[in-house]
């Protein structure tokens, strides 16, 4: 039994609708598998039936960007949230909308490149409250500027690079808190990528959860450190193929597998995070 605990659909920057994506979990044979998309839970209810219709067990999460102290970018997972939790929704309200005004940004900056890529044609490929950068890939390939994605962001999207705008983030501890409220079990997904292991430790501090040890872009050495990490930090295990459908040509779900046995570890947090929000106290 393996579990693929980060995908995304077209509520954010994947490709798939959640009726797509559960038939591929289907066809994969996975037992479980989480909805992580980029600032938003729209796609859990969708994801609730078209899983229950295939026999696939359901994780309602999503993935939050935030910022550690030094200013390093990274994203945090978060598992069993409650997507009706009144506050949830209005901080990723909040954050869809910096994402919004931020396409504007982009578009703007690359109109003054001499680049006349109009904000319509990135919305309507985006057609959903997350947008980012990958939408603004596609859409410079469909209009003729670009061959790829790939060179979309080497050109013109990548930090620093002319078209980059910088997105207001959330600190580390406020996403963590955030999600715990929300009855959240909180990960930091792809640790490999964003290359802060040094802060890992204060991470744990803040009360992270877990670790996502398992990834579609962690080489074997990788998953073995994070593992060896998180059993030293007393950090619970999890694993996805950050599937974002046919973005990139290959989709990625069921390239990464993960043993089922963390999925119950992860569950039992979330109960005891659920059972001490209750009582008021800390975790
Ligand atoms: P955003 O949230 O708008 O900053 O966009 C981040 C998303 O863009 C990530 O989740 C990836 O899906 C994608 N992405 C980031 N960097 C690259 C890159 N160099 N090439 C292709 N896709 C990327
Ligand atoms: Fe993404
Ligand atoms: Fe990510
Ligand atoms: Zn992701």
């Amino acid at each position: 039994m393996y579990a693929d605990l980060h995908l995304h659909t077209r509520y954010s920057d994947g490709t798939y609708t959640p009726a797509e994506l559960a038939s591929e979990a289907q066809r994969h044979g996975l037992t479980a598998i989480a909805l992580t998309d980029h600032d938003t839970v729209e796609g859990c209810a969708e994801m609730v039936e078209e899983c229950r219709l295939r026999g696939v067990e359901f994780i309602p999460g999503c993935e939050l960007t935030a910022q550690a102290e030094t200013g390093t970018e990274l994203h945090i997972l978060a598992y069993f949230l409650d997507t009706s939790h009144a506050e949830l929704l209005a901080e990723l309200a909040r954050y869809q909308a910096v994402r919004q005004e931020r396409i504007s940004r982009m578009v703007a900056r690359l109109n003054e490149l001499g680049v006349p890529l109009p904000e319509s044609v990135v919305l309507a490929i985006a057609g959903c409250r997350a947008p980012g950068r990958p939408h603004v890939a596609r859409a410079l390939v469909q209009e003729g500027f670009c061959a790829s994605s790939d060179e979309a962001f080497e050109r013109y999207l990548k930090v620093n690079r002319p078209a980059w705008v910088p997105k207001d983030k959330m600190s580390v501890a406020q996403a963590i808190a955030l999600i715990h409220r929300a009855g959240g079990v909180a990960v930091m997904a792809h640790p490999a990528l964003n290359r802060c292991d040094e802060l890992i430790p204060s991470f744990a501090g803040l009360g992270l959860d877990g670790l996502e040890c398992f990834h579609s872009r962690h080489s074997g050495a990788d998953s073995d450190r994070y593992r060896r990490m998180a059993d030293r930090l007393g950090l619970l295990v999890s694993g996805g193929s950050d599937c974002h459908g046919m973005n990139k040509g290959q989709p990625l779900i069921g390239g990464v597998r993960l043993p089922y046995a963390f999925v119950e570890r992860l569950r039992e947090r979330h109960q005891k995070i659920v059972s001490s929000t209750h009582t008021g106290s800390h975790v």
